[in-house]
């Protein structure tokens, strides 16, 4: 039988950094020494006292269905974080839970957005937002950001691109690929720019907590009570507390929103894991030596993979403020060929160094920026010493 997809399937793309993560494991298991800058989730373990929970749930025999935008217990957690950390208040009616944030931000495109909508997306973008846009019909409308200016966003970026039929803008800070913050000047702009133009903000503040030298993750629904009306803030377990497997993700705003979520998610998925429920109110409401202690690391790692790349000719790399990725500008070896392989385009160069260096790298095509690659260092300090001897080592052997 000849099987027809539909439309949506066809054009839909698989996720690169799977992907790339895919190739990784099968290299490693044949036994190829491959050092993994591919990664976009901690290598570190899941807290004790939060796995301790997930096993107590689970002798407890807290294991059926349950609400299914979430029990009561981990969105009081969550309101009790989103007070503490962000300054900001809700009700229980104005939170739901979800299998990972990826999930709640395409709870939001399917309650959002339809056929005709246009989307406001800074590049480089996490292109699940792009994706999850197409997927509900809407247009994403790219804004590009400049390296020049540490790829910060502003207010006249986004600005520019709004038309009539924009709804919604989507904000990402930190930023997976490139780390940048919104600097708070241009969130201030930003947030009055939402109000002055009627426009729904989208807040993705998975990598609030993982942010160095200083700087500190403000939400813009924190601003003022306007601008806290149109935001859904969204955020995870996944990136804070290591825990991207147990898939808890969470959305705050309007509660005639979240209601609309809660009907979609229902239907689709019901309740995110019970156990996992129980993990994440632990990760919330617990200690946190090990976040700390792991932002610590990230920064140590951060300083030397930075200082290593940009004393490679040819490389330039921005200071990210947060996140766990680097985005090094390549594009000055492109038109170059090494061991026989053509380096015309990030996809070539990610490939070059995958097969003659074994480094997993991101091409920064699959964020809308072909000039670069996302390392992410999310890896041993010993890996990544190891990564940038073979990228400086490969990238030295290029011949244009
Ligand atoms: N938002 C950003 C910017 C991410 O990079 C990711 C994961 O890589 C997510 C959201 C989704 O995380 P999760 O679905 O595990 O909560």
């Amino acid at each position: 039988m000849a099987i027809n997809l539909s439309n949506r399937a066809r054009n839909a793309s698989p996720s690169a950094t799977l992907a790339m993560a895919a190739i990784a494991k099968q290299m490693k298991a044949q036994g190829i020494d491959v050092v993994d800058f591919g990664l976009g989730e901690p290598d570190f373990e899941t807290p004790v006292h939060i796995k301790d929970a997930g096993i107590t749930a689970i002798r407890e025999g807290f294991t059926r269905y349950t609400a299914a935008g979430g029990i009561d217990e981990l969105k009081q957690a969550i309101i009790t974080k989103l007070k503490r950390d962000n300054g900001l208040s809700y009700s229980p009616a104005e939170v739901i839970v979800s299998c990972g944030s990826k999930h709640s931000l395409f709870n939001i495109a399917e309650a959002l957005f339809e056929s005709g909508d246009e989307v406001i997306v800074p590049a480089p973008y996490w292109v699940t937002y792009t994706e999850q846009i197409r997927l509900v019909d809407a247009r994403p409308v790219i804004v590009q950001t400049r390296e020049e200016d540490g790829f910060h966003l502003t207010r006249a970026a986004l600005e520019s691109a709004i038309t009539p039929k924009t709804k919604a803008i989507l904000l990402n800070s930190p930023c997976n690929p490139t780390g940048a913050m919104i600097q708070p000047d241009q969130l201030r702009a930003i947030a009055a720019l939402a109000v002055e133009r009627d426009l729904l903000v989208i807040s993705d503040e998975a990598y609030e907590s993982l942010t160095y030298d200083g700087h500190i993750h403000t939400s813009i629904a924190s601003l003022d009570e306007e601008v806290r009306r149109r935001t859904m803030v969204v955020n995870t377990v996944s990136k804070a507390y290591a825990m991207t497997g147990w898939r808890i993700g969470y959305a705050a705003g309007p509660a005639e929103i979240i209601k609309a979520m809660n009907t979609i998610q229902g239907q689709v998925t019901s309740n995110p894991t019970s156990i996992a429920q129980k993990a994440a109110v632990a990760a919330l409401l617990g200690p946190h030596d090990d976040l700390r202690a792991m932002v610590i690391e990230f920064e140590q790692r951060r300083r030397y993979l930075l200082g290593r790349l940009n004393a490679i000719p040819g490389i330039r790399c921005t200071n990210p403020e947060g996140a766990f990725y680097l985005f090094p500008n390549v594009s000055s070896f492109y038109g170059s060929v090494g061991d026989g392989h053509p380096v015309r385009n990030s996809a070539e160069m990610a490939a070059y160094l995958l097969q003659t260096a074994h480094v997993v790298s991101v091409p920064g095509s699959e964020f809308g920026s072909d000039a670069h690659l996302r390392l992410s260092y999310a890896t041993s300090m010993e890996s990544i010493r190891t990564g940038a001897d073979r990228i400086e080592h490969a990238l030295g052997a290029l011949r244009g």
